[in-house]
């Protein structure tokens, strides 16, 4: 089953009469389903960014429609949508993102306590992710303590935390050598096929991609081409 669909997404920046407005995205359709690894490749300035946030709801399309399971998000009122993409998605980023006045531990807690969610609850889930990532002996120190390989992994275990049903990262080696890179590409591996979550990241990084199931080329706001790696643990 497909959990994500893009129809036709069209996206112009300034004003749409032409005069200096940019087409960052010209007619862009695309279906992830369940469990799906997805990379979206290509050059700067290609429009992938633009996708994901408009994919992840937080910018709108300027004509086109974007369904999550089922549900049309660019339908949505913005406290409804605010509140499916609390439940529904988790993010990563190239800058990691951590605050640094919160320790590991308290950084991956952080969306159950806005969730308020039980604190039982909050320590086993922080247990089975930092032992799932290997980040367990660094839970008490603080972001600028550890590595960047360390601090994305914090990160990845931060956006999993309210189960979500697909993780969206933009560029999430961007800022990782080549041997943290690997070990961050092998987490979203976990993610795929340990918590069967749906994972779409947006990359530079040709190795990165080399992980996914499936890579999507988007040139020029464009759909160039895509390729289905054979041999994946999960058909589909
Ligand atoms: P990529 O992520 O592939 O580098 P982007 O989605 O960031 O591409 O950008 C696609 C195009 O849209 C580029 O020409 C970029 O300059 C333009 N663009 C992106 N964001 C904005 C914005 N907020 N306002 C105006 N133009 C933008
Ligand atoms: P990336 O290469 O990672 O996609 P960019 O450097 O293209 O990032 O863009 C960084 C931010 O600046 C994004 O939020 C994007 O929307 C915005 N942006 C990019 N191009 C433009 C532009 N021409 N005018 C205004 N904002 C832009």
């Amino acid at each position: 089953m497909a959990i994500l669909e893009a129809n036709n997404i069209v996206k112009v920046y300034g004003s749409s009469s032409g005069e200096g407005s940019t087409t960052a995205l010209d007619g862009v359709s695309l279906s992830v389903k369940e469990w799906e690894f997805v990379a979206i490749m290509g050059p700067s300035g290609s429009g992938k960014t633009t996708l994901l946030n408009i994919l992840s709801g937080i910018d709108q399309p300027t004509s086109g429609g974007v369904s999550i399971a089922g549900q049309e998000i660019s339908e949505m009122a913005g406290d409804e949508l605010a509140l499916f993409r609390r439940k529904q998605f988790g993010f990563v980023f190239q800058e990691f993102n951590l605050l640094d006045s919160l320790t590991v531990k308290e950084n991956i807690m952080l969306p159950m306590v806005l969730e308020k969610k039980r604190v039982t609850e909050m320590e086993k889930k922080v247990q089975d992710l930092a032992k799932l990532f290997d980040i367990e002996i660094i839970l008490g120190k603080y972001p600028y303590h550890i590595s960047g390989g360390q601090q994305q992994r914090t990160a990845v275990s931060r956006a999993l935390v309210n189960d979500p049903g697909i993780i969206f990262a933009d560029e999430p080696t961007g800022n990782l050598d080549s041997k943290s890179s690997a070990v961050i590409m092998e987490c979203f591996e976990k993610i795929v096929e340990e918590l069967a979550t749906t994972v779409l990241l947006v990359t530079h990084d040709v190795f990165a991609a080399s992980y996914c199931h499936k890579v999507v080329f988007i040139k020029d706001g464009k759909i160039h081409s895509s390729i289905v790696k054979k041999g994946t643990k999960k058909e589909f």
